[in-house]
């Protein structure tokens, strides 16, 4: 039986089974059409000691995150959300021209490039090469290595430590999650602070966001359970934001246990409490999920039935990770979906793993002009809807699966 990745406890109890999938990036080329693909489970267990919910490591993160096929600045909601970041952050923290930024999982310098604009002095850290080339060409340092205890000895003693480490959408895809936070408080100034965002697990299940689930998450966390990791690292986390993106994400700002200069907000204490009361230092809470995601996966399916009985023509928008757990877990593959466009080049071309739908550039919609718009990114759907807002001559509609299938006039 596999534990915790928090607090070794053994993981008896299931959260929700989606089957299994093969890795939501390993996007296939045309050549390898016919080739075996590995699946793995994605079975989430919660543990019943921490309340951790997670996924086993079934593929290590050299093999996901070397070349990585997810380029931050191809979003323009996501840009602007890091722009609006370093704006509050720095006159929050009062950064400036002798501070040092370090952002782990720092991507194409997608957000670093805000405070190198600034003069700020920012170092990013990331794990994919072809990644990481994309930030150096913008003139943002970046390093290329997986974040941990030794990395932050490394870059601690190179370029010395830091006034504000930043991870965005990086914790819940750590399996060695004890080394990373302990990488943490090594490298971070005695009144120097953490900011982290991740997706929220009370958003995740009230909002039936079982797509948000992939092999790249290995962690989905509540407030009440990512404090505990936190802490045990001796790290406090001081202030808590609930931000909009990736369906309802948390920013946590954590500091060390010692530094006395910065009072716990209102705000941690009032999460706590919310979260308890909704039910996340039960099990029973979290075994409520499962049914509502099987309900989906019958609502999607019998939208799709019934569109292609009447003779429409459906395609889909994106090829995100997201929507791989979607397609996969459903069973949907070309012969409900037409194809699927993406504006990430790297994706044209290639097909979705698993689930073998064709991806190309979106200007291939209005040459098709399809009765339907399948959004799998649903988060970004409005950025999407105005983009695509030419559908509508031909009387084409927008749908969304999550929170439930939803088909928009
Ligand atoms: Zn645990």
């Amino acid at each position: 039986m596999a534990s915790c990745r928090f607090c070794q406890a053994p993981l008896r109890y299931t959260f929700v089974d989606l089957g299994s999938s093969p890795l939501c990036q390993s996007h296939i080329e045309p050549h390898q059409l016919n080739d075996m693909e590995c699946f793995y489970p994605l079975h989430t267990y919660v543990c019943q000691n921490c309340f951790l919910v997670q996924l086993e490591t079934y593929v290590s993160p050299a093999d996901i995150f070397t070349e990585y096929a997810y380029f931050s600045s191809y979003s323009d909601t996501w840009l602007q959300h890091a722009k609006a970041y370093t704006d509050m952050i720095v006159g929050r923290l009062d950064l400036g021209c002798t501070s040092h930024i370090v952002e782990i999982a720092s991507n194409d310098g997608y957000l670093l490039q805000y405070f190198v604009q600034r003069g700020i002095p920012a170092l990013g850290v990331e794990p994919a090469a072809n990644v990481a080339q994309a930030a150096i060409s913008k003139g943002i340092p970046t390093v290329v290595a997986f974040f941990s205890e030794t990395t932050a000895q490394k870059l601690c003693a190179e370029h010395g430590p830091a006034d504000l480490i930043i991870g965005n959408n990086v914790l819940a895809h750590v399996p060695e999650l004890n080394d990373f936070v302990a990488g943490m408080k090594v490298l971070l100034k005695p009144h120097g602070v953490v900011t982290m965002e991740f997706p929220h697990l009370m958003r995740l299940m009230a909002g039936n966001q079982f797509d948000t689930i992939y092999h790249e998450h290995f962690s989905y966390f509540s407030f009440i359970t990512v404090e505990k990791v936190f802490s045990a690292h001796g790290l406090t986390l001081y202030d808590v934001e609930e931000v909009p993106t990736h369906g309802g994400s948390l920013r946590i700002y954590a500091r060390h246990v010692d530094d006395a200069s910065r009072a716990v907000s209102d705000r941690v204490t009032e999460l706590r409490a919310r979260e308890e009361a909704a039910g996340f230092t039960r099990l029973e809470h979290y075994f409520s999920f499962t049914e509502k995601v099987k309900e989906t996966k019958r609502r999607l399916l019998e939208f799709l039935i019934d569109a292609k009985r009447s003779g429409k023509s459906i395609v889909g928008y994106g090829a995100p990770g997201k929507g791989n757990t979607l397609l996969n877990y459903c069973g949907i593959r070309t012969d409900f979906i037409d194809y699927t466009v993406d504006r990430n080049p790297y994706k044209q071309g290639k097909f979705t793993p698993g689930s073998h739908i064709p991806i190309w550039h979106p200007d291939k919609i209005k040459e098709t002009t399809p009765d339907y718009l399948l959004i799998l990114p649903w988060n970004l759907k409005e950025e999407i809807m105005a983009q695509m807002a030419c559908i509508r001559q031909w009387g084409a509609q927008f749908v969304v699966a999550i929170p439930e299938v939803t088909v928009y006039p």
